[in-house]
Formats: structure tokens, C-alpha cells, sequence
């Protein structure tokens, strides 16, 4: 059942917070609701589950018309395109998945003036090998800093998807190096709160690493349908 997987996931980001030495509460869980029904996400907003990820723009919009009447944050975590970004911009509440400045602008226009800016993370490619999505860390203090220029939008942090790998002390490496670029970007001078990274397989390596946000789709809903 979801709540019964909720509550799991929620318990397993407590122990892995206390053991990393971490306050639990700074962990904040994202359901990543991409291709599941209505109901299921019903079943999620019945047991406090108020935040919700999305990738593909045309599966999420009637969803997130169904559901406005309950108060909830979306969060658009797949890939950017320029005919895209209106609807995004007009939707959404985060976007997690910004990698270029065309894109920053576009949002920055589009969204519209009685919505409170738009939330933002950029995407880092931290896998290099096997991504075409997200910026290379070299890149990211040019962007970030153009981006916290942009008044429609509000840059909140920084967010990757590392290839997949089952090695505890592996997994951990590329979060490390989130982590860094993040602090980094904070001694500059950005206020930035949220560092989104781990998902079903790799949460408790990310939480270890500094993550604020975990992405979680599988490990609520049940395993996705290949498509
Ligand atoms: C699908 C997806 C997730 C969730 O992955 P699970 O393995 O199902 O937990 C998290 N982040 C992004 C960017 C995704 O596309």
C-alpha cells in the first residue's frame, strides 16, 4: 500500500539521518509521481504527502488541474525543452532540471506575475560518461550566478541523477562532489537550501552525503511500467 510505503521511506530517512548525524527534518521527500494515476497520488496527499515530481509535461498538466484543490507543490524534474517551458512555467513550482540559460530566461518570461517566482535547481551532470542531461560542474558557477539574476525565478539549489550502482561507498563519491560544488556555490555568496539527490536505490548514500531532498518514485508507488 502507499501509505504503508510512505511511512517506510519516511522511517528509513530518519535512521539514516541520525546515523549520519543528521537532523531528520532537513530531509524533505519528494514523490515522484511520473506515469501513476490520479488516485495514486490521492492515496499519497491522504497521509501528508504534499509534493510531487513529474517528468513528462502532457501525462502531469491534467493531473495537476485535477488535483488543484488540495494545496501541493510540483515539482518538474524531467528534460527542458524550449516548447515546453511556458506550460512549465505556468504549472510548476520547482523546477529541478534546469542545465541552460535560454531555458532560465525563458521561464523568467513565462511565468506568470501573480505566481511567486519559480523555483529552481540546476542539474549537474555528475556521471559524465553516461548523461546527456545537466551541466558539467565547471559550468555551474556562470549559470547559477546568471540565474539568481532572473527576478521571476528563485534559485534554490542543485540537483543530479548519477548512473545507477549498488556499492555503498560508490554510490557516496558522486554525491560527495554535489555536495562540494554546493558549498561552494554558498561561500560565493547564493543562499541556496536544497540539495536534491537520491533516489529509490541511492537514498541512504545521498542522505549520508548532505542531500535535502530525495527523489522517490519506485519505492512509494511500485515498480514503473517500461515505456
Ligand atoms: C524517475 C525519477 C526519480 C525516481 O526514481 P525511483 O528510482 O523510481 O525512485 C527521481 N529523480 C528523477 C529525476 C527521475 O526522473
Amino acid at each position: 500500500m502507499i501509505s504503508n510505503k510512505i511511512t517506510l521511506i519516511k522511517n528509513n530517512i530518519t535512521k539514516t539521518a541520525l546515523q549520519f548525524n543528521r537532523i531528520p527534518q532537513d530531509i524533505n521527500l519528494l514523490a515522484v509521481s511520473k506515469t501513476r494515476p490520479v488516485e495514486d497520488i490521492i492515496a499519497a496527499i491522504n497521509i501528508g504527502q504534499n509534493s510531487f515530481g513529474e517528468s513528462y509535461l502532457q501525462d502531469a498538466i491534467p493531473k495537476i488541474q485535477v488535483l488543484s484543490n488540495y494545496k501541493l507543490e510540483w515539482h518538474f524534474i524531467g528534460a527542458l525543452q524550449s516548447n515546453k517551458t511556458r506550460l512549465i512555467a505556468e504549472n510548476f513550482d520547482w523546477v529541478q532540471s534546469l542545465d541552460n540559460l535560454k531555458h532560465a530566461k525563458r521561464l523568467n518570461i513565462q511565468r506568470p506575475i501573480n505566481l511567486p517566482p519559480l523555483n529552481i535547481c540546476i542539474q549537474i551532470n555528475i556521471s559524465t560518461e553516461s548523461q546527456k542531461s545537466g551541466i558539467l560542474l565547471d559550468e555551474v558557477i556562470n549559470l547559477a550566478t546568471e540565474i539568481a539574476m532572473l527576478p521571476n525565478l528563485r534559485l534554490r539549489g542543485l540537483m543530479a541523477l548519477p548512473i545507477a550502482c549498488q556499492n555503498f561507498a560508490q554510490q557516496r563519491l558522486p554525491f560527495r562532489t554535489l555536495h562540494k560544488a554546493y558549498q561552494n556555490l554558498q561561500n560565493l555568496g547564493l543562499v541556496l537550501d536544497t540539495l536534491s539527490m537520491g533516489m529509490t536505490n541511492d537514498m541512504e548514500a545521498a542522505i549520508a552525503e548532505g542531500s535535502t531532498l530525495v527523489r522517490i518514485g519506485t519505492g512509494i508507488f511500485g515498480e514503473r511500467k517500461k515505456g
